[in-house]
């Protein structure tokens, strides 16, 4: 297992030597000591960066595509190692874990038919005195910090376009979740991604870490995935050297169902938007709108549905819920539910804490939430599904839209028509229609208003690391 620093294709201690240890959430157990960098180490990383940047953003198109390609190859090689990885520092179900590797992996492939499609345009200008040419160049030194919901995902998702588009990186994990980050770096090294292209610093002390590294000359963009109060304290620290800035921050999905929709298929969808791993996912259906005469129906078959999970190890045999990441995150989800109890609302399955080691919370099922109970305005980042009535179509998507997040939302109907035109009014940057998942490295996953700036995956995600150059030029 690789615990060092990795810098300019080398694996270091961190300056001073110190470590922090990584903990198995299903147990509490120390799983590793990892080196724990510092802003020395930001500024060596950065350098080494900086110089890796030239080359990569002079090789060819088509030899980066091979090198993407085989990142991808190599990534599903090693799905069952870095499963269990996953499973080990961030407590997901294996099956979950696997999912995870497939999603990761896939983002090197569709980036290996991006890197040779990086096109820009030429054409008269509108005077006719001169020709204009538009291109796409590399951004230059990207720094990357990512959340520990997704521990190889959330990187790859970032590091396949930017390395596509010729950039070089400097990726500062969450430190719950290094182990998985510092295998992936030392498999995309092996697949032949030049030394300091990508370099990698853990570290327990993000906020100074990560201003030596933006306070760096050559790093031109911030690309960020975590919490909305993070993000905004980034974009405030970005300000300063006035960097390119990608921002994939926190959600509160509505999830609206519809009495004519086909209450099987929502209540799998309700299941999977809710519980996909374990209920930490930025997309996770936070507040469920269900329309009145389905209303006892689907939360009936909603509880059953959770009540029969089962929670546990993400290692052991048939588990389908893992533990919250770590012991805050049981204590803001306890709380959250208390609120809304004392505000009215009822447990239809669930409603506590597991009373067993590790960081268990039942899946829960909450009927009768007020629309502006505090379980609404948070991201629960947890399995509890909150149902809150509606009659009106108008007020329900009033309802919706009546949060600063807009990340993902769902609806579910038997009406296509309605279901469109519903979910463009959705204040958000993606919607599943009839589906619990809509994730896709081919698609543009993104937020609007203050669940982020930009978009991963697609092509988009590729422009995303690039600069656009304008020539006007005669001839
Ligand atoms: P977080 O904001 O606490 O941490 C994210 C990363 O930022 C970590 O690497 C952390 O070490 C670092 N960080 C924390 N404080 C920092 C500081 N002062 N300076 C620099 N770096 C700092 O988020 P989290 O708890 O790790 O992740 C959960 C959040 O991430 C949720 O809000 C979730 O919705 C969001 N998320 C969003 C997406 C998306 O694509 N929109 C995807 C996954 C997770």
């Amino acid at each position: 297992m690789r615990t060092q620093l990795f810098i300019g294709g080398r694996w270091v201690d961190a300056d001073g030597g110190a470590t922090f240890g990584v903990t198995d959430p299903a147990t509490g157990e120390l799983v590793a000591e990892v080196a724990d960098a510092t802003p020395a180490d930001a500024v060596a990383a950065v350098d080494a960066a900086a110089e890796a940047q030239p080359r990569w953003a002079a090789t060819a198109p088509r030899t980066r595509s091979e090198i993407l390609r085989a990142c991808w190859q190599i990534l599903v090689d090693h799905t069952d190692e870095l499963a269990e990885l996953i499973v080990r520092e961030n407590g997901k179900t294996l099956a979950d874990a696997r999912g995870e590797v497939a999603y990761a992996a896939e983002f090197f492939r569709w980036n290996a038919e991006e890197a040779v499609r990086i096109l820009g345009t030429i054409g008269v200008s509108p005077s006719g005195a001169n020709r204009m040419i538009v291109h796409h160049p590399p951004v230059g030194v990207v720094v990357m910090v990512t959340p520990w919901n997704f521990p190889a995902a959330m990187i790859t998702r970032k590091l396949a376009p930017a390395l596509a588009a010729g950039c070089a990186a400097v990726v500062k994990p969450a430190p719950d979740t290094p182990l998985t980050a510092l295998r992936v770096a030392e498999l995309l090294a092996e697949a032949g991604v030049p030394d300091g292209v990508v370099n990698l610093v853990p570290t327990s002390n993000a906020g100074p870490v990560v201003d030596a590294a933006v306070d760096r000359t050559p790093v031109r963009m911030l690309s960020f995935t975590g919490s909305t109060a993070t993000g905004r304290l980034l974009l405030r620290r970005a300000a300063d050297r006035v960097l390119k800035c990608a921002m994939e921050l926190g959600g509160n999905a509505p999830f609206i169902v519809f009495a004519d929709a086909d209450l099987d298929a929502a209540v799998e969808g309700a299941m999977v938007a809710k519980m996909r791993h374990s209920a930490q996912t930025c997309t996770a259906a936070n507040r469920f709108f269900v329309e009145e005469p389905v209303l006892e129906d689907f939360g009936a078959r909603l509880a059953e549905a959770m009540a029969s999970l089962r929670v546990g190890s993400g290692f052991d045999e048939g588990v389908q819920c893992g533990p919250l990441i770590n012991e805050a995150a049981v204590t803001k989800v306890d709380e959250l539910v208390a609120s809304a109890v004392a505000g009215g609302a009822r447990p239809l399955t669930g409603g506590s804490r597991l009373d067993r080691p590790g960081h268990f919370f039942a899946p829960t099922v909450l009927e009768g939430v007020a629309a502006d109970a505090d379980i609404t305005r948070h991201e629960i980042f947890g399995p509890v599904a909150p149902l809150i009535p509606f009659t009106d179509t108008e007020a329900v998507i009033a309802a919706a839209n009546d949060t600063e997040a807009g990340l993902m939302g769902y609806v579910f109907t038997g009406d296509l028509g309605r279901g469109l035109a519903v979910a463009e009014r959705i204040e958000a940057g993606m919607i599943g229609l009839n589906r619990g998942v809509a994730s896709d490295p081919a698609a543009p996953f993104g937020g609007m208003k203050q669940s982020g700036l930009g978009r991963e995956g697609a092509h988009e995600g590729v422009l995303e690391f690039c600069e656009t150059q304008y020539i006007a030029t005669t001839w």
